[in-house]
């Protein structure tokens, strides 16, 4: 029986979420084994059966098999696999310029898409490219980190870095649909997952009680590799993005819409910034200590429950990761991470801008936040 279902698997419609933007609407698909029949799912939605396939050099050839045989199935053509080096010195100038020649070079058209098979910093870059190349190509999200799957990959933003700054130069360019293969999660280094995990717990606390309590409840097996976990995750991660970027899509409301997914992160960008963004604290695990400091921020300005914060701290230990800036095996100094949160591009006139809480699913954005009960809560966690 066991063998019947497994094959009958494939057959079985993945869940799907539409993102629901005028011309521009798109699914997301949610499954395992969803490359393996990539093909099948993707010419209903593409103008031609041929790609370009932008992946990196760690995921070509854990997950580039099972994509070359679904598009295979369905009789698509690859006209350039281009493989980049893994990591966000990638997502730059010098790629971005390699990846335009190599896929125009072997004759991509205005008809063929360009797939982008990896995690954030693949999207990013493949999804610029296909806005782009030829003044723009159709583009598909293959995403295969957590973070991808729950965040990046959902939305439209692509994007390059400067020397500058990160993703300071890029466009909106919709993808024609995402496959999130929850399968290629299993292969994925588990501080990896983690760290995507952080932007989950951040989607349960804008999404409100339900996800959350959901989290609180499934969060731990999830990051111990729990599928049914991670496709629950993955799809209402996506529900809760999908919804705020379909009201807000171009990021122009100053105080709701896209703005409130940076819950965690004016605290989580200042943490990433002082450490370098060498991997020594990746992006996740910033912003699930900026999560746990927005949610002190909140009470101590009196907008929600006293135990709202630990319930956000105990949350993250519970599932391995660092909670607290104590947890993190440096020092920091508070004039350091106020000089950051100062020059962060989402404050406005020097003045500090902050996402904070009512309550799980009551997050508004205050820009009035005082400097000093910032710098009180930072030195009150031995900044
Ligand atoms: P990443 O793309 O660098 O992937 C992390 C690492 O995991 C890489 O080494 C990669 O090779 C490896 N990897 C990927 N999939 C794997 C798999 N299935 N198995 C094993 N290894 C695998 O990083 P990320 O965290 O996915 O994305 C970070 C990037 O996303 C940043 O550049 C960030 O700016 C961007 N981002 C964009 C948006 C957006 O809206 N466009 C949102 C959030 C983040
Ligand atoms: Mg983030």
């Amino acid at each position: 029986t066991r063998r019947v279902l497994d094959a009958l698997d494939a057959f079985r419609p993945p869940a799907k979420l539409p993102v629901t933007l005028g011309e521009r609407s798109y699914d997301i698909l949610v499954g395992e084994g969803l490359l393996a029949r990539a093909g099948a799912l993707l010419a209903p939605v593409l103008p031609a059966r041929r790609v370009v396939i932008v992946t990196d050099e760690t995921v070509a050839p854990l997950h580039l098999p099972a994509l070359r045989e679904g598009l295979a199935e369905a009789g698509f053509a690859i006209t350039a696999e281009i493989t980049v080096a893994p990591g966000e010195a990638s997502k730059g100038f010098p790629t971005l310029q390699a990846v335009l020649e190599r896929m125009l070079a072997a004759g991509a058209d205005r008809r063929t898409a360009v797939l982008a098979l990896g995690g954030g910093v693949v999207g990013d870059l493949a999804g610029f490219a296909a806005a782009v190349a030829l003044r723009g190509l159709p583009f598909v999200q293959l995403p295969t980190t957590l973070l991808a799957q729950v965040d990046s990959s959902v939305g439209g933003k692509t994007g390059v870095n400067l020397a500058l700054g990160k993703n300071l130069v890029g466009a909106f360019h919709q993808p024609r649909i995402v496959l999130a293969d929850t399968g290629t999660l299993t292969t994925l280094p588990p501080r990896e997952l983690r760290a995507g995990y952080a932007e989950v717990a951040k989607h349960g606390l804008l999404s409100g009680e339900a996800f959350w309590h959901w989290c609180e409840a499934h969060g731990p097996a999830l990051v111990a590799g729990d599928a049914p976990a991670l496709v629950h995750a993955v799809l209402e991660s996506c529900k809760l993005k999908a919804a705020v970027v379909a009201g807000d899509e171009r990021e122009e409301s100053a105080e709701g819409g896209r703005a409130l997914l940076n819950l965690g992160h004016t605290f989580g960008h200042a943490l990433e910034a002082e450490c370098g963004y060498g991997g020594s604290l990746l992006h996740g695990e910033a912003v699930g200590i900026g999560l746990g400091l927005a949610a002190s921020l909140s009470a101590r300005l009196g907008h929600c429950s006293q135990e709202l914060p630990g319930r956000v701290i105990a949350h993250l230990q519970a599932c391995g990761m660092p909670a607290r800036i104590a947890d993190l095996p440096r020092e920091f100094s508070a004039e350091a991470l106020l000089g950051r949160m100062r020059k962060d591009k989402k404050a406005r006139d020097g003045a500090l801008r902050f996402v904070l809480l009512r309550g799980p699913g009551e997050a508004f954005t205050a820009g009035d936040v005082p400097v000093a009960q910032v710098e009180r809560l930072l030195r009150d966690e031995g900044c």
